[in-house]
Order: structure tokens, then sequence, then C-alpha cells
């Protein structure tokens, strides 16, 4: 076998990539999965929810480090680095590490899941904006903080509810007239004391010099008013990132990856699955049962041109 070369290349290496490396190597497949994340989205999980199995919810890094511990012991490479560029020339998938560095594959799975989207108003770029606050929160312990979460789907309400263990208040804002989260969260944050709900609110600019110090928001009744914050966490949705993959593929208005019913795109021999996938669900139970078929019908079409 040449240097490099693998029967599955998987990029991703959250629950839909480890899930696929898993099954592929089961098949018998020789798979590298590229990505530097072990249990990619997962580690930003307080408390995984929703997945049989685990009555009280499980921390998603440990569910991660877990499943990332099994695809290894299947015996699958992660060189722990993500792909820079993902080609195909005659029958092969080519994917250039961050290191330049090479592999070559005639199947390749697409697994590298969302990115968060952020708002596009003044100030957006300063420092005292996060992402996760799983990651950041633990900044503002006491601290007796103010902060924002902005947005109003499942995400935001468990960023809120995540952060009010933390700050001595947190307030959620949401442009929509209702929060757009499953009824349990919904109810969650209507019981906690310290978080306060700003409905039919929009951000109109963050404010202070170096740091933000504030949130400039508006609604029907008041043209605009400031809120002061000491740290702000952006909710406000995910969205594919393809920058790495030069194949054209069909994609939906949003950029998610356009599968058939064996989740092969509409470029013969590459297949996506999890998030990044044009789907109704973006869950880790979805992406999971994704990576197990995208891993089996990729055998299947690997098997079908020897
Ligand atoms: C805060 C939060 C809470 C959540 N809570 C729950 C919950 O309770 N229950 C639930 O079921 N789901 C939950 N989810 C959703 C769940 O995390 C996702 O549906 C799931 O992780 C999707 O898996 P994936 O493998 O498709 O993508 P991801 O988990 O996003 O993994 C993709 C990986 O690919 C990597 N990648 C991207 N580009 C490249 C590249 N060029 N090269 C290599 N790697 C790349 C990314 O960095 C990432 O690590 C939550 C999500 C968030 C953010």
């Amino acid at each position: 076998m040449a240097e490099n070369q693998y029967d599955l290349m998987i990029v991703g290496t959250g629950p839909a990539g480890l899930t696929a490396a898993i099954y592929g190597q089961r098949l018998g497949m020789n798979v590298v999965v590229l990505g530097d994340t072990p249990g990619g989205n997962l580690y930003m999980i307080e408390k995984l929810m929703n997945y049989p199995g685990f009555i009280e919810g499980i921390p998603g890094a440990q569910f991660g480090a877990s499943v990332f511990a099994q695809a290894q012991k299947e015996g699958a490479f992660f060189p722990m680095i993500r792909l820079n560029q993902l080609t195909h020339n005659g029958d092969q998938f080519m994917g250039i590490d961050l290191n330049s560095q090479e592999y070559f594959a005639p199947v390749t799975l697409v697994a590298c899941g969302v990115i968060p989207r952020t708002l596009e108003v003044p100030n957006v770029d300063k420092k005292g904006i996060f992402l996760c606050s799983l990651c950041d929160g633990p900044l503002f312990r006491n601290k007796d903080a103010t902060l924002a979460v902005i947005g109003g789907g499942n995400m935001a309400s468990q960023e809120a509810l995540s952060l009010s263990k933390i700050a001595k208040k947190v307030i959620q804002i949401y442009r929509g007239h209702k929060l757009k989260t499953e009824a349990v969260l919904r109810k969650s944050v209507e019981k906690t004391d310290n978080i306060e709900v700003l409905l039919d609110t929009q951000v109109v600019s963050f404010s202070g010099e170096e740091c933000i110090d504030g949130i400039v928001v508006s609604t029907k009744k008041e043209k605009e008013r400031k809120i002061p914050v000491d740290g702000v966490f952006m909710a406000v949705g995910w969205g594919p990132n393809l920058d790495m993959l030069q194949i054209s593929v069909e994609t939906t208005s949003e950029g998610y990856i356009k599968t058939n019913e064996k989740l092969m795109t509409s470029f013969s021999g590459l297949f996506a699955a999890g998030d990044i996938r044009d789907t109704d669900l973006r869950q880790v139970v979805t992406a999971c049962a994704d990576g197990a078929r995208a891993a089996t019908y990729a055998f299947e079409f690997l098997e079908s041109k020897r």
C-alpha cells in the first residue's frame, strides 16, 4: 500500500466522524480521521441530554473521550490535525492537512459539523464576547457578574442555565416573540430566579472601549437603551463551513451538504454525515446514526469498485 493510502478518509472527529471510524474499521476498512478536537462539539456540552442510556445525562467531554478511545481501539488512525484541503484526482480523494501532509483514499466522509454564527452589529469583535459557556463561563466565577446570552433556541437556553450557576444574573435576549426552546428547557429557564428573558428585543450594538461593558438594544416600544453587562455569550445559531472542500457538491441555500438516501453527496464516493448534512435534526444521536450508516454505505461503494 502507498504511503498514507487509506480505504476511507474521514474529516471531523465529532460523534459522526468517530462513529463512522468505529464502523469503518469493523467492516475491515483502513480508516484515517482528520481533526484536532476528539469528540467535536461534545466538549462544549456540559451535560449531554437526549442520548439513550444515560438517564441523568452525561458530561459531553466524558462521552466524547469514550467514543474517541473506542475508535482508537478499533484501529483508526488519528493524526490529530485538521484538514486544510480536500480535492479529487483520478479515482482518489486527496486530503492535505495543516502541515501539508497528504492523505489518499478512494472514499471520503465529510463530518465536520457546523460553526457558530455571529451578529453583524458594531463592536461584535470586541473582547468579552464568547461562544461557549463551558469553555469561558468559569472566567466569571465568584465575580458577581451580570452576563447576557443572545439567542432564543435550545442552545441559548442551555447556555443561560449553565451561566446562571456562575453569574449573579443572566439576561437572555431574543428578538422573537417566544423562546424556540424545548418545553422542558423553557420551564427550567422560567423557574431560575437569576435568569431574566427579554423577548422582542433586538441587539443594536455592543458598547465599551477595549472590552465590552454593555449591550445596546431596541424594542418596538423603546428606541435604544444600554444594558450594562460584564460578558456576552452568543448563541444565535450555527452554520456550515466548507472552506476546505475544493470539490463542488450540491448544498442547500444555507450551505448544508445535500445527500441521497445512502448519505452520498452529489460527488461520487464523497459521503456526508452529522450536522453538516441537510438534515431535519442535529443531535448527537442522529450524528452517530449518520456516521454508522455513512461508513456502511462507503464500504458498499468501495466493494462495488473492487
Ligand atoms: C452547547 C451545545 C449543547 C448541545 N447539547 C446537546 C445535547 O444535550 N444533546 C444532543 O444530542 N446534542 C446536543 N448538541 C448538538 C451536538 O453537539 C451536535 O449535534 C453533534 O456534536 C454533531 O456532531 P458532528 O459529528 O456532526 O459534528 P461536531 O460535533 O461539530 O464535530 C465536527 C468536528 O469536525 C471538526 N472540523 C471542522 N472542520 C474541520 C477540518 N477542516 N478538518 C478537520 N476537522 C474539522 C470540528 O472542529 C469538530 O470538532 C449541543 C451542541 C452545543 C454546541
